[in-house]
């Protein structure tokens, strides 16, 4: 835990006791805060009240006492509206702030040298944060990994001199760190996103660009519009700037050249250093970074762990032992050719066509609970699927989609067990085709919907696929699993 002093002997009004407040809540008063709690959900009343976190009802408390208003961040600070607890901070001309502030406060009272690397953006965020994470930590460095990934900032260790800190930030983060000035700051894309809490994509794009405006190094992504002008501003201030691309060559900066091999796809990345290329890294044959969106990441923790003084060497052997995340593209293990995928992350349309990109000759499970627009911006992709394999409620809309398109053979499997067998059936049996017998046939679970009419969540839904794939006959798990 990273005690917090700097509000040691104040107090505190503190809202929201879920996941990450309740660490909040505790990490001040580790630190000698007078912290008084609330959460509308009586559960996390009771839980943290268990623990001897002071419960007030701040509704009906005297603010005037108070130092400070830490927010958790699911509770909105501006949008759709204020939450009531805001307007009563104001009311009393407090500040409002989140975890990562108070993180930041922390560190430049205990070790304003520590290096910290924080990552945003529309979309990549985990990958990037743990694949960074992963390339440190095999070089032997000392590193803490959180924030909005797996734990809370103020879970981990404190920062420390010679300890990495690397940190995944949401939006709704960043606008409660005002202060935030990590060491590397990375914005990867920006694509029009949660803006019920921002309002317009200009205020959701500003609070973005913020965490890498106060950055002494910042790492930005400009294969998007948005996230290129923030690139051309910090390029304006004159203050260090390393530009990452996916798809296009740089004459400065981390690039990815993506060629097409014997069926497969082969990503290299290159550093442009002074307008010289160089290529440091082959993400051929690495599972875990497969298709272009991955090639952005890659080229961001290129760039961040080269800026951390990693050798291009050791960066390129932290990409080859990189496990990936669960749930997205995660290679789960392959019977000769043919790769089974699980990507049940891919809750859209958006998400799915990274997968459909990343595969030639593809097995394709889909369905659950459709999104709008369902699968109709996929259709330029439908030359790499083989079958398609059709499960829950969007069956008959996703059905239609094809018919009208009359190029993807399909059948209604109506659930997962029932779709994986027959995928694995027919991609087994297909191994052979196509292709000149080389590449990878994917038998892929990437579904393009909700999971909630068939499963609670698209972790179980994961979960089920990589269980029926393990119990396939023949399967040959490799790796850990
Ligand atoms: P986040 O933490 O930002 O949600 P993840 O790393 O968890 O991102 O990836 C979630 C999904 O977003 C992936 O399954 C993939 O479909 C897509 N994705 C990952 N990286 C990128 C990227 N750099 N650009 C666009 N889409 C991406």
């Amino acid at each position: 835990m990273t005690p917090i002093g700097v509000f040691a002997g104040r107090k505190v009004a503190l809202f929201g006791l879920g996941g990450s407040g309740l660490v909040t809540a505790r990490a001040l008063i580790a630190g000698g805060a007078d912290v008084s709690a609330f959460d509308d959900n009586p559960v996390s009343r009771d839980k943290a009240a268990g623990e001897g976190i002071s419960i007030v009802d701040l509704a009906q408390a005297d603010w005037s006492g108070f130092a400070a208003l830490v927010l958790a961040p699911g509770v909105p600070l501006t949008h759709p509206v204020p939450h009531w607890t805001v307007e009563k901070a104001k009311a009393a001309g407090i500040e409002i702030i989140g975890d990562i502030e108070l993180f930041f406060r922390e560190r430049s009272k205990v070790a304003p040298a520590a290096p910290v690397v924080c990552i945003t953006g529309t979309n990549g965020k985990s990958t990037t944060t743990a694949l960074i994470a992963h390339v440190l930590r095999s070089a032997g460095r000392d590193v803490q990994m959180g924030g909005n990934i797996g734990t809370a900032v103020l879970a981990l260790e404190p920062p420390a001199d010679g300890r990495i800190h690397v940190i995944e930030c949401s939006s709704y983060q960043i606008d409660l760190a005002p202060s935030m000035a990590p060491t590397i700051g990375i914005q990867m894309n920006l694509t029009p996103d949660h803006l019920d809490r921002h309002g317009t994509f200009e205020n959701y794009g500003a609070i973005k660009e913020r965490l890498v405006a106060n950055a002494d190094i910042a790492v930005i992504g400009v294969d998007d519009e948005a996230s290129k002008q923030m690139a051309r501003r910090r390029a304006a201030s004159g203050r260090k700037l390393v530009k990452i691309s996916g798809e296009q060559p740089l004459d400065d900066g981390v690039f990815a050249g993506i060629t097409a091999n014997a069926g497969t796809l082969e990503t290299r990345i290159v550093q442009v250093l002074d307008g010289k290329p160089r290529i440091v890294a082959n993400l051929a044959g690495i599972g875990s970074l497969r298709g272009s969106h991955n090639a952005q990441n890659a080229a961001a923790a290129f760039a961040a762990c080269f800026a951390l003084r990693l050798s291009a060497e050791e960066i390129a052997a932290g990409f080859k032992s990189y496990p990936g995340l669960a749930h997205r593209m995660e290679e789960i293990g392959r019977v000769g050719r043919v790769v089974f995928i699980n990507d049940s992350k891919a809750t859209n349309a958006d998400s799915t066509e990274k997968a459909l990109t990343s595969f030639r000759e593809i097995f394709w499970i889909l369905g659950g609970k459709a999104k709008e627009g369902g699968i109709e911006s996929l259709t330029r992709y439908f030359p790499n699927i083989a079958k398609a394999y059709l499960i829950g409620a969007a069956s008959d809309l996703f059905a239609a989609t094809f018919d009208d398109d009359g190029r993807v053979a399909y059948e209604r499997s109506g659930t997962l067990d029932v779709a994986v067998a027959h995928a694995a059936r027919d991609a087994l049996a297909n191994s052979g085709d196509k292709v000149g017998g080389a590449g990878e046939i994917a038998v892929l679970l990437s579904p393009a919907c909700a999971s909630f009419d068939q499963f609670p969540n698209f972790e179980v839904r994961g979960d089920a696929f990589r269980a029926l794939v393990k119990a396939l006959p023949g399967f040959e798990a490799f790796g850990a699993g």
